[in-house]
């Protein structure tokens, strides 16, 4: 018989104590729940206690997720602002900071997105070129920012800005959570190929942000971009094994279904049937390995794979239904729906021809398939990096279009 670990035993009974406490769970609304559940530290259960955990291990997060759903509770969003924004509040924000924003992030009162693209910054993000002017104690932010995911409907956004133009780009960099209901805010939501209109292009014009809205040290904006970026890899990744495991369901029942079509894609199919086993197995490794550590660059293996994959996937399921694949429900491409639970075309909901066209989205979101490479390359195979030309040239002075 196997014996529980003391840290299993505790997650345990925090929650039992938890759902104790709250009784008739009926009686609450989502928001109100996911507040006491944040309150009882059970949100995030590896953050600090009084900021939504309590201290314990990630590898209890799941333990507890999977104990709250078997009692009927709802569960928060699995956006961008809980796996991503608020790891790094986690990380570099002040108390004070932390105390006003993560409930609320946690409940879903207030969406957060992440402005850190710009149209001539991307796979080179450290050479951007939205400015914070200091003016006194406030800043003055300029600029444009884009493929901004949510910003149509978010209260707050985490903002990569360079605030010293005259030193490396690296080292010239701030982030600011900003208000997006700030005078010179101007959201624009830009319509992808799904039809959907999911990220925004994002102009500041003279906007003036108060230094308490400042996360991190002034000038280490890149090392606040880091803790996102590597829980964005690992959480990416994560959501295209959930996609994966979708297309592996997809791909068996047609097998089941059989039909002419399969003798002539039956090597494919197999092929593909197989590759999937593989990856159940590579995930598995991947989340067990991050459940006892922070997120590190070999996240990006997980992402560079799956997001190739699932392209192959939905493109030999489209290419099986035949002359339908190539029509689209009719109204998708008009689609109007620009509420965040619009957002779920990723799996369950969606047609093979709509998840076919989402998934030429994979190899580029969190990082695009060469920059996943050469990631793997130069950190996790330690091979010779890149020439880098403008790595102790002042940023002011590298030229750029
Ligand atoms: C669905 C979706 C959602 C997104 N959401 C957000 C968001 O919420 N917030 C946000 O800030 N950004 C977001 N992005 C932007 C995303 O992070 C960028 O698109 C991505 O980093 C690539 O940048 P880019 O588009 O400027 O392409 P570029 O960097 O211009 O790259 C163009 C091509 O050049 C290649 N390339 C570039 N550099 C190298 C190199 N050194 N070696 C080899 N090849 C190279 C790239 O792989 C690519 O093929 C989103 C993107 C998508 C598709």
């Amino acid at each position: 018989m196997s014996v529980a670990s003391p840290r299993v035993t505790e997650a345990r009974e925090r929650v039992t104590t938890f759902l104790d406490r709250i009784g008739d769970l009926r009686r609450l609304t989502d928001v109100e729940f996911l507040g006491l559940r944040f309150d009882a530290g059970l949100a995030w259960v590896h953050f600090a206690e009084g900021i939504g955990g309590y201290g314990a291990a990630p590898s209890e997060q799941g333990l507890v997720d999977d104990l709250l759903a078997a009692a009927g509770c709802p569960p928060p969003r699995q956006d961008i602002a809980h796996l991503m924004i608020a790891p790094t509040i986690a990380v570099h924000g002040t108390p004070r900071q932390q105390a006003s924003w993560l409930r609320p992030l946690f409940t879903g009162e207030e969406i957060w997105c992440q402005l850190f693209s710009e149209p001539g910054a991307g796979s080179d993000l450290a050479s951007l070129a939205v400015r914070a002017t200091p003016d006194g104690s406030t800043w003055r932010l300029t600029g444009e920012k884009v493929w901004s995911t949510f910003a149509h409907l978010s209260r707050w956004a985490m903002v990569l800005a360079r605030s010293d133009p005259e030193v490396p780009k690296h080292r010239g960099l701030t982030m600011f959570c900003v208000d997006m209901q700030l005078p010179g805010v101007r959201v624009s939501p830009l319509r992808q190929m799904t039809g959907q209109a999911e990220f925004n292009q994002v102009h500041f014009d003279d906007v003036m942000i108060d230094d308490t809205a400042r996360l991190g040290q002034i000038g280490a904006g890149w090392t606040v971009t880091l803790t996102t970026l590597m829980n964005e890899r690992s959480n990416v990744g994560d959501g295209l094994a959930v996609m994966g495991g979708d297309f592996a369901a997809s791909l068996e029942q047609r097998w089941i279904e059989g039909g002419d079509d399969l003798t002539r894609h039956r090597d494919e199919l197999v092929g593909e049937l197989v590759r999937r086993r593989v990856m159940r197995l590579l995930v598995r490794r991947g989340a067990a390995a991050a459940q006892e550590q922070t997120p590190g660059p070999d996240g990006s293996l997980n992402k560079l794979i799956l997001g190739e994959s699932n392209q192959d996937a939905s493109s030999l399921l489209v290419t099986l239904a035949g002359a339908a694949g190539m029509l689209y429900p009719s109204g998708y491409a008009v689609r109007g729906d620009l509420g965040i639970d619009a957002f779920t075309s990723d799996t369950e909901d969606a047609s093979a021809q709509e998840r076919f066209l989402r998934t030429r989205a994979n190899t580029i979101e969190g990082g695009t398939t060469e920059v996943m490479r050469n990631i793997l390359g130069e950190r996790v195979l330690g091979l010779p990096g890149e020439p880098r030309t403008d790595r102790d040239l002042a940023w002011s002075r590298v030229p750029r279009n």
